[in-house]
């Protein structure tokens, strides 16, 4: 698998028919199954104040999911040139943005406004209702980036969320036949972000297989397994699970470049969502970081600095 990629050149990245399906587009009740997911994690749960928190977040993002309006996008010439090229269709970094990101953003907050927020996320939500366009732009720039280091803690989920619903529009609008296999194993076809985690699927023609799920659209796409995700290295590949659990979760560790990424086994546990089970097993991470690995990928609602 690994020479195959590597003799595949631009122009002949088209799987042949009955080869592996690569990529599975996010479904429009993404964020809906994730608030019911976070919602029964939170339960018992140390962080279930962040995770009931999150779930009112996704609740509003499937909101403004259904009734975000059309927007105009790449074109079959574009969308052509692209998978020739390898490159993501809708890339993160240079994408030009629409500004109904910004009404999602504005309806999402007005949805959660209405709940019983904690303190702290009630002033946060309505001091991001009246920022301006260029501070928000701003923002989202620096997510995209991937800078969420210095990002405030707070703001953080409200904005990605909002990002999060304007990349999962634009991908199932154009469809699955829109994109085309990247040489860069590790990250997203659809917008080129990194992989939040890894799932191995249960049941279907892809029982077993494992898909990388990218950090800002959800999308799966195919990676074989015991592969580091980072660095595409096949060597030095480590499991690692927390003491008593069942395997569903496990992180995949690469001694080659020091990262790892989580990997939810479905066939253990099919009601798993990368996002929410990711969030509910911080645990795994720390024991990582105790071991000097980081992590290949983000989540956006997780703070490099800690939750919430
Ligand atoms: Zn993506
Ligand atoms: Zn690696």
């Amino acid at each position: 698998m690994n020479t195959e990629a590597r003799i595949l050149g631009p122009g002949q990245m088209e799987s042949p028919a009955g080869e592996i399906r690569f990529l599975f587009l996010p479904g429009r009740d993404l964020f809906a199954r994730r608030a019911e997911r976070l919602r029964l994690l939170s339960a018992g749960h140390p962080l279930r104040d962040y995770l009931a928190l999150l779930a009112l977040l996704a609740d509003a993002q499937q909101v403004a999911l259904d009734g975000f309006p059309t927007l105009s996008l790449p074109d079959p010439g574009e969308q052509a040139f692209c998978r020739e090229h390898g490159m993501p269709l809708l890339a993160a970094r240079s994408w030009p943005r629409d500004s109904a990101w910004r009404a999602g953003l504005d309806r999402i907050l007005r949805q959660v406004q209405e709940a019983d927020l904690p303190a702290a996320a009630r002033e946060t939500v309505a001091g991001l209702l009246h920022a301006g366009e260029d501070a928000l732009e701003e923002r989202a720039d620096r997510i995209l980036a991937g800078e969420l280091a210095g990002f405030s803690p707070g703001e953080l989920p409200f904005v990605a969320a909002a990002l999060q619903v304007y990349w999962v529009q634009m991908a199932s609008a154009l469809g699955e036949q829109a994109f085309g296999r990247l040489e860069e194993g590790g990250i997203c076809p659809v917008c080129g972000s990194y992989p939040t985690a890894g799932i191995v699927r249960s049941g279907g023609a892809e029982q077993g297989l494992r898909y990388l799920c990218c950090s800002l659209c959800a999308t799966q796409w195919h990676m074989v397994r015991i592969k580091c995700s980072n660095c595409e290295s096949t060597q030095g590949i480590d499991y690692h699970t927390l003491e008593g659990s069942n395997g569903a979760v496990k992180a995949e560790s690469c001694d080659n470049c020091d990262a790892y990424l989580k990997l939810f086994y479905l066939d253990k546990d099919s009601r798993m969502e990368t996002v929410a089970d990711d969030l509910a097993t911080l645990t795994l991470d720390m024991l990582m970081d105790a071991e000097g690995k980081a992590r290949g990928g983000p989540n956006l609602f997780f703070h490099p600095g800690g939750a919430g």
